[in-house]
């Protein structure tokens, strides 16, 4: 174990409040693409950039481009949790972490079991209908084809947070107390750009800020420790997580 490891394993050893916040980098080791890795989203083509797809305007717009997009690039339904997820539920079950708050938007988190996660841009799992505002799951979406559409003939939208769209004030609100209590943020799998969501480390009142990445980010140079490399394998070494 190198250096960097070992402080972080002395760390969360000590850890009473670990806060975690996460990206997209958490789950590429369950096989879902990040955005901006070289094989992530923004480096294959498209008629637009992803940006573009994924913002309000495109969903009003253009629904039955942006639902194959959506259908193609942002479901995973047979996604499993890897050893970062686990070994986050695994700290939240010791009582050493009080939160997990992510910007990702595929419920590994919950389904590794963790039970405080604070998703800042939503869910695929949840989907509501516009006009009568019908509940539907992942599989309800699964089984319908183009754009999905409620009983009622409203278009189905999926619970999560477009670009050009406000986060949850409340979830946001959650978010602050939880960093600005926390004896240790980790931060991992995020490449720090996508505000407001990345502005929220500045919260944090600690001395033990960890950046893990494989990676640099936008914000290495306020860490307090980084560590490189995949971040499943880091904590799951760490957490002993097969
Ligand atoms: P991003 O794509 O901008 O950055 C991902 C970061 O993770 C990069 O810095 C990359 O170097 C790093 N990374 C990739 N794999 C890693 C690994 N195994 N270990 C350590 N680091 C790794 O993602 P972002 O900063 O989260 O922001 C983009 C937005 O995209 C988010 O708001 C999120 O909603 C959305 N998104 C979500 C998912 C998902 O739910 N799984 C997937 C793609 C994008």
């Amino acid at each position: 174990m190198g250096t960097a490891m070992e402080q972080l394993k002395q760390w969360i050893e000590e850890g009473k409040r670990i806060v975690f916040f996460g990206g997209a980098g958490v789950s590429t080791e369950s096989n879902i693409p990040d955005f901006r890795s070289v094989d992530g989203l923004y480096h294959q083509q498209y008629a637009y950039p992803p940006e573009t797809i994924l913002s309000h305007t495109f969903y009003i717009r253009k629904p039955e481009e942006f639902f194959r997009f959506y259908r193609n690039k942002m479901l995973f339904p047979d996604a499993q949790p890897n050893r970062a997820h686990k070994a986050l539920a695994k700290l939240e079950a010791e009582g050493k972490l009080s939160a997990v708050i992510t910007q990702n938007i595929d419920g590994l988190h919950q389904k590794a079991g963790s039970k405080k996660v604070l998703e800042l841009h939503g869910s695929v799992l949840r989907n509501y209908c516009e006009r009568c505002g019908e509940f539907y799951t992942l599989e309800d979406i699964m089984k319908m084809e183009g754009i999905p559409t409620c009983h009622c003939g409203g278009r189905i939208k999926p619970d999560v947070v477009l670009y050009e769209e406000g986060l949850d004030q409340g979830i946001l609100r959650e978010a602050i107390y939880e960093i600005s209590h926390a004896d240790m943020l980790i931060v991992g799998g995020t490449s720090l750009v996508v505000y407001p969501a990345a502005g929220l480390i500045d919260y944090y009142k600690g001395n033990k800020l960890v950046l893990i990445n494989k990676d640099t980010t936008a914000r290495d140079s306020v860490a307090d420790l980084i560590v490189t490399g995949k971040i499943g394998e880091i904590l799951g070494t760490i957490c002993g997580i097969e």
